[in-house]
C-alpha cells in the first residue's frame, strides 16, 4: 500500500510540477484513437505503474488543461492539492457519513463547513445546507423544494422563470424536478445581460391570468456568457410581493461574497430563499463540490426527511445528511472542504478572490487599448467578454468569424485557453479569471496574445484554419 500510495503521490506532483511546460488544450480531437481505447472488462489484473503510464502520459494530457494557470476558459474549476488528500483519507478510511449516528464527529465537520458558507453568504442561523456533486445537482434539490412548498401534489399549473442569460441546468434540473419545459419562462436581459424585472413582472402577471401558478424566479449572481450580475435585490422585492420562491445561481460568482469590499457587487444575495454554490469553481475545490443554502432549513428537510426500520430514529440537534438530502450512502464531500479551509485560513481565500477581480478588471483596461475591440461585457464580477470588428470586417457573420478565429488562434499558441459563446446572435470571446493558480503574469500573457491576434486578422493574412 505504502508503495503504490507512493507511487500516485510522487507522479501527480511531477505532473502538477510540470505544468508550465504544458499546452493550455491537450489534443481532444482524435476520435480514432479514443474508439482505439474500447476493450473488454480485464479478467485478470495489472500492476499500477502499466496502469499508471497511459494514465499519465497519453491519457491526462488528451483533455482541456482545466490545471493549468492560463486556463481563463468557460468557467475555471479549482483543485486545490490538499482537496486531493482529504479525499484519500475519506476514501482510504472509507467512513459512512449518510447518516449522523454512524459517524458523528464526521458529519460535524461537514456541518460546520455548511455554516461556514452560510455565514459568509450572509444567510440566517435556521438555513440548512446540502453538499452536492455541482451546481446542476444543487438547482434539482432546490426547484424540488420550492414545488414541495408552494405547489404541494398539483404541480402541472406552475411556472418557474430565468432569464435568458440563465444557466441550462436550470431547465434541465426544472424537468427532473416535473416542471415541464412549457412551464419555464424565459425573461429578456438589458444591455448588460441582466434580467429585467419590469419584463418579470409582467410575464408573471399574464400567467396569473391564464389561470397558471408562478412559484419560483431565479436570479444569476454571475451568468457564464458575460458574467452579468442580475438586479438581485429588486428581483427579491418582485418575488416578495408576488410569493415566489426566489433561488440566487451563484454556481459562478457567489463566492465573491467571501470578500467584504466585493458584497455591494452582490447586493441581494443574503435576501435569497435558496442558492446554489460550486465551491469546485470559485472555493478552489476539485471536481464534484457543489453546495445549496436554503435560508428556511426545514424545507430542505421537509423535502427529504425519512425513516425506515433498519436505520437509527431521527434525531432533531445535529446536522444529518440524508435527512437534508436525496442520498443515503454517500461519499464524504465535507472533508475535502474542511481539510482545505482549515489548512489555509478565509483570509487566503478572500485575498484570492479579491485578486481574480483585480486581474479581470486588468485585464479589461488593457484590451480596451486593442484597435478594433469592443469590450461588450466589462467585468461586473471577474469575467469580460469581447468581439473583433473594423473595416476588415464589415457584416456581423465576419465579425463573428474574427471573434471566434481570434480566441481559437490564441488557445492554439498553448499559453492560455480561452472560449467564447454566443450572445443575440453575436459571438463573444471571454476570459474568466477564476482559477486559483492564475496570476497577473497569466493575464498579460493573454492581453498580449489577444492583441497580437487581432492584429493579424484586421490586415487579413492569417490562415483560417
Ligand atoms: C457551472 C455553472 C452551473 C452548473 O454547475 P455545475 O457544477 O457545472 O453542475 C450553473 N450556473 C452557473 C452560473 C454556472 O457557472
Amino acid at each position: 500500500m505504502r508503495q503504490m500510495g507512493e507511487m500516485v503521490v510522487a507522479r501527480t506532483i511531477d505532473y502538477l510540477a510540470a505544468l508550465p511546460e504544458q499546452p493550455s488544450c491537450g489534443t481532444v480531437d482524435d476520435e480514432r484513437y479514443v474508439r482505439a481505447m474500447r476493450e473488454p472488462a480485464p479478467e485478470q489484473g495489472s500492476a499500477l505503474e502499466t496502469l499508471l503510464d497511459p494514465l499519465f502520459d497519453e491519457w491526462i494530457p488528451r483533455s482541456f488543461n482545466t490545471a493549468k494557470s492560463g486556463y481563463l476558459a468557460y468557467i475555471p474549476g479549482g483543485g486545490v492539492f490538499p482537496a486531493a488528500l482529504a479525499d484519500f483519507i475519506a476514501a482510504g478510511t472509507n467512513r459512512f457519513t449518510g447518516v449522523w449516528m454512524a459517524a458523528p464527529a464526521l458529519v460535524q465537520l461537514e456541518a460546520n463547513v455548511l455554516d461556514w458558507l452560510r455565514e459568509w453568504m450572509g444567510f440566517p442561523p435556521g438555513a440548512a445546507g446540502l453538499f452536492t456533486t455541482g451546481g446542476s445537482m444543487a438547482m434539482f434539490n432546490a426547484i424540488c423544494c420550492a414545488r414541495e412548498r408552494h405547489l404541494g401534489p398539483e404541480i402541472r399549473r406552475g411556472t418557474i422563470y430565468v432569464s435568458s442569460q440563465a444557466h441550462h441546468c436550470i431547465e434541465k434540473a426544472a424537468k427532473l424536478a416535473g416542471i415541464h419545459h412549457d412551464r419555464v419562462r424565459t425573461i429578456p436581459c438589458d444591455a448588460d445581460f441582466r434580467m429585467r424585472v419590469d419584463a418579470l413582472a409582467a410575464v408573471i402577471a399574464a400567467d396569473r391570468a391564464a389561470g397558471l401558478t408562478p412559484f419560483m424566479v431565479f436570479s444569476t449572481a454571475g451568468t457564464t456568457n458575460t458574467g452579468a450580475v442580475d438586479p438581485i435585490d429588486a428581483v427579491a422585492d418582485l418575488a416578495a410581493h408576488e410569493g415566489l420562491w426566489h433561488h440566487v445561481d451563484g454556481a459562478y460568482g457567489g463566492c465573491f461574497h467571501l470578500v467584504p469590499e466585493l458584497r455591494p457587487l452582490l447586493h441581494g444575495l443574503p435576501r435569497a430563499d435558496s442558492l446554489t454554490l460550486d465551491p469546485h469553481k470559485g472555493l478552489f475545490l476539485p471536481y464534484g463540490t457543489g453546495a445549496l443554502l436554503v435560508r428556511d432549513g426545514s424545507a430542505l428537510r421537509a423535502l427529504h426527511s425519512s425513516t425506515a426500520g433498519y436505520l437509527p430514529p431521527n434525531q432533531d440537534e445535529f446536522y444529518d445528511p440524508a435527512q437534508f438530502g436525496p442520498d443515503l450512502s454517500r461519499g464524504f464531500p465535507g472533508l475535502r472542504l474542511w481539510l482545505t479551509f482549515k489548512l489555509f485560513g478565509a483570509a487566503r481565500y478572500r485575498a484570492a478572490l479579491a485578486e481574480k477581480r483585480a486581474l479581470a478588471l486588468e485585464a479589461a483596461a488593457a484590451l480596451r487599448e486593442v484597435p478594433g475591440l469592443v469590450l461588450d461585457a466589462p467585468p461586473q464580477l471577474s469575467l469580460l467578454a469581447f468581439h473583433l470588428e473594423g473595416p476588415a470586417f464589415p457584416t456581423l457573420a465576419a465579425q463573428n468569424a474574427a471573434t471566434q478565429a481570434l480566441h481559437e488562434r490564441v488557445t492554439a499558441r498553448g499559453d492560455v485557453m480561452l472560449t467564447g459563446c454566443t450572445v443575440n446572435g453575436r459571438v463573444l470571446a471571454r476570459i474568466c479569471v477564476l482559477s486559483f493558480r492564475t496570476r497577473r503574469r497569466d493575464v498579460e500573457i493573454a492581453v498580449r496574445q489577444i492583441a497580437e491576434e487581432a492584429a493579424i486578422l484586421t490586415r487579413g493574412t492569417p490562415s483560417l484554419a
